[in-house]
């Protein structure tokens, strides 16, 4: 007898660690300091720890647990799984080695391509297609997660992504003829093998996520995608063997997969019913109430898994009541991945900030309570109603939230608000400049030093006072700019030596944002960050930036560009509010960020560089939704830069060169300049850009800044001569691909030598 679906359950958890114990263990493993053995012992420590906290947290159930850990991607754990890549299996797992050489790379191999998950700041591993591909079952893993977590006493339930969501997100290895999802019934037939292994190993319950199901995925309409999943669900869950099938639909809402994935015959569905999502499609929930029949246990992630705020536990019971089901569990609406593990882990945090918020575990505990009301009322979870009710009106009324002030600037903004001054009268006053034909530049960062890291952390830590820190950051821009003049390059940057990152730096400084201390999640493999965290109305309390700027000035002779984060990309790496619309927190993220472009600007900045390298992340996923989307975001960005006078120069940058459906908006944000990736694509992109009426001045990236590898000065001579076929010289700026952060002295030195270098030969030449 299988068992039915537990109660409450989340569809996935954080597996880095509390105290980022598994990014430490790669490392080490990585770095050589422990071997394979001391690696595996200390991520199975991690994850048994998981299990019996999520237990105590009140996942007491059977199966309630998933087994979502993964060594690096759960992606590429699923492509290894059906062979959807070849891999080698040792004993129980993936060969170690082997895997990491697929995330990472190695001497002789490039890495797998990394991109972003859905709409969130996890990045995944792109699976590579080929004719040849033979899927192949290898459930070692799997089984072996299952087995470790019985001995300790857990009944997990193992997660794969689904069939059709692999297929979606693989990409095919040039000079493949079938499109990936043509291959859907043979992956089909090998994620039976799998889940039939693992219900003869004694699994009642496996998890497969189908958020594909929730996006527009180019080149498929949303009937045909539904229709792929029907066959493929009715194929799983109409064999003679297998454990009960829970298909998640994280991220969104379902349209024509609703009632594929009803009618397919699986046991149970999990939707995303979090108050955010409920706001974006309102239809929702009748739609539920509509199309999946009584036999298929719904699972209702109404607590949202991407926000960091405490559930509004009342409302969310008032919407499970209303779904009037008797086969209903509570869950999360998406993996717990996106959220940091506890908030009890902050020390720093403002204490009504605090109190307003649930992160992993909190979370967690929240499922719960739902879970119990649902039975036995809410008093029998008094305490935990009375949190939610107590942060919820708090929240509401907190003075740190609400600012009169801020409420009326943006209140006051006109439709027209937001539009400079026509292109060509700018483009006069700016040649005031004197900017030199193809001007170098750079995208802004430069190496961050030990030292420039020691100082800053020192300082954090007061261990040195602000003169101190004032005066090695001064240090450093001296450095940078008398670098970039013995390079010979145009317009010169103060390198941001003072910034830990683009986002959390301007959090930092603006009212409205916490930071934490503790509040790590995984972009990807062992990378993690820390998201701020904006709580409430957004204002500037004094200039950020002028300072730096103002002095890097005082260093040189030579043009100097200022240097600020846009809106856009503030919010896509925070937290944001699920009090306001995301529109409106950008308005006063752009009003707060104007008054610095003016004082710049005051301050004799003749050049500022808005970057928004996060414009295209933001999209959503249902095309219905974007261009909504691409209004606000690109208002907000105009709004920056609306009060600047003709002459002053706005730079953007944009961290990547498909534009795509995007290139509309990004005209719009009418830049003066806007540099971009190109070195790797070879200058494709500005085929996109040739056709289209962008005639402002475009820094296509000829320095591909994610390798360390030196260009040299043919090849970039030869990426100059292929920009200039396609755009005229008077509007090309020669740059690197993006900042310089992360790369050594020796080899950005050479790169910018020869960067130099190839314009003044192709100056030469003409
Ligand atoms: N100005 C930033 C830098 O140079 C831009 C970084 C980015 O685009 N991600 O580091
Ligand atoms: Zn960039």
């Amino acid at each position: 007898m299988t068992s039915s679906f537990p109660q409450a359950t989340i569809t996935g958890y954080p597996r880095i660690g509390p105290r980022r114990e598994q990014k430490k263990a790669l490392e080490s493993y990585w770095a050589g300091r422990i071997d394979a053995d001391e690696f595996a012992q200390a991520v199975h420590t991690l994850r048994i720890d998981t299990y019996h906290r999520l237990r105590e947290l009140g996942l007491t159930e059977d199966y309630a647990i998933p087994a979502s850990y993964s060594h690096y991607d759960h992606v590429l754990d699923t492509a290894l799984s059906v062979g959807l890549i070849p891999s080698a299996t040792t004993g129980t797992d993936f060969d170690l080695d082997e895997y990491f050489a697929l995330a990472r790379g190695t001497a002789q191999r490039s890495p797998l391509e990394m991109t972003k998950w859905f709409d969130t700041n996890y990045h995944y591993l792109v699976p590579e297609l080929e004719d040849s591909t033979h899927f192949k079952a290898h459930p070692q893993h799997l089984l072996s997660l299952v087995s470790e977590a019985r001995a300790a006493g857990h009944l997990v339930r193992p997660v794969l992504v689904g069939p059709v969501t692999l297929l979606t997100l693989a990409k095919t290895a040039p000079g493949t003829t079938t499109s990936p999802l043509d291959r859907l019934e043979e992956l089909t037939a090998v994620y039976l093998d799998v889940i039939s292994i693992l219900a003869a190993a004694g699994v009642d319950w496996v998890q497969l996520d189908e958020p594909a199901l929730v996006t527009d995925v180019p080149g498929f309409t949303d009937e045909q995608l539904a229709e792929a999943a029907g066959r493929a669900y009715a194929t799983l869950a109409g064999a003679s063997t297998h454990p009960k099938i829970f298909v998640t639909a994280p991220y969104g809402t379902l349209r024509s997969g609703l009632s594929a994935l009803s009618s397919s015959g699986i046991d149970a569905l999990g939707v995303d019913i979090s108050a955010a999502t409920r706001a974006i499609d309102p239809g929702y929930l009748d739609r539920l109430a509509a199309e999946v029949p009584e036999s298929t246990h719904l699972v209702a992630g109404i607590i949202d898994g991407r926000n960091v705020w405490a559930a509004d536990l009342q409302e969310s019971l008032d919407v499970l009541t209303g779904l009037g089901r008797e086969a209903l569990s509570v869950s999360t609406s998406t993996s717990l991945l996106h959220v940091p593990y506890t908030v009890a882990n902050e020390s720093a945090l403002p204490v009504d900030v605090a109190s307003w918020l649930s992160f992993a575990e909190e979370k967690v505990t929240e499922v719960e309570a739902l879970t119990t009301a649902l039975t036995a009322g809410p008093d029998a979870r008094a305490e935990a109603f009375n949190r939610s009710d107590r942060a919820r009106r708090t929240r509401a009324e907190s003075a740190r939230v609400h600012s009169a002030e801020v409420a009326a600037r943006t209140a006051s903004l006109a439709d027209d608000d937001g539009f400079r001054t026509d292109y060509a009268t700018r483009r006069q006053a700016q040649s005031a400049l004197e900017i030199p034909s193809l001007p170098t530049t750079t995208i802004g960062s430069f190496p961050q030093t030990a030292e420039v890291r020691r100082a800053r952390a020192d300082h954090r830590a007061s261990r040195i006072d602000d003169a101190a820190y004032e005066s090695a950051m001064k240090a450093e821009i001296d450095r940078v700019v008398s670098l970039q003049e013995d390079l010979g390059l145009d317009v010169i940057v103060h390198g941001e030596p003072e910034r830990n990152d683009m986002v959390q730096y301007f959090a930092e400084n603006l009212d409205g944002f916490a930071t934490t201390d503790n509040g790590w999640v995984q972009s990807y493999g062992s990378r993690c960050t820390r998201p701020p965290i904006l709580f409430g109305d957004v204002s500037r309390p004094a200039p950020i930036t002028v300072e730096w700027s103002t002095y890097t000035a005082t260093r040189t002779q030579r043009l100097v560009k200022g240097m600020l984060t846009g809106p856009v990309t503030i919010l896509a790496w925070s937290f944001v509010r699920d009090d306001v619309a995301l529109a409106e927190s950008a308005d006063q993220i752009a009003l707060a960020l104007s008054d610095e472009v003016a004082d710049l600007e005051a301050a004799g900045i003749g050049i500022v560089q808005v970057d928004e390298p996060a414009l295209r992340e933001l999209l959503p996923l249902r095309e219905t939704d974007r261009q909504a989307y691409l209004d606000w975001s690109v208002r907000s960005f105009r709004l920056v830069n609306s009060r600047v006078a003709p002459g002053t120069q706005i730079h953007t940058h944009l961290c990547y060169s498909e534009f795509g459906e995007i290139i509309d908006a990004i005209n719009a944000l009418d830049a003066d300049v806007t540099s971009i990736e190109a070195a790797r694509s070879r200058m494709e992109v500005l085929d996109d850009i040739a056709d289209f009426d962008f005639v402002r001045g475009i820094g296509p990236g000829v320095y591909d800044i994610h390798s360390p590898r030196v260009p040299s000065v043919p090849e970039l001579t030869e990426l100059i001569d292929a920009a200039l076929a396609k755009v005229p010289a008077e509007r090309l700026w020669i740059n690197p691909d993006c900042g310089l952060k992360t790369r050594g002295y020796s080899e950005v030195r050479a790169s910018l030598a020869n960067l130099v270098a190839a314009r003044d030969a192709v100056l030469a030449r003409d």
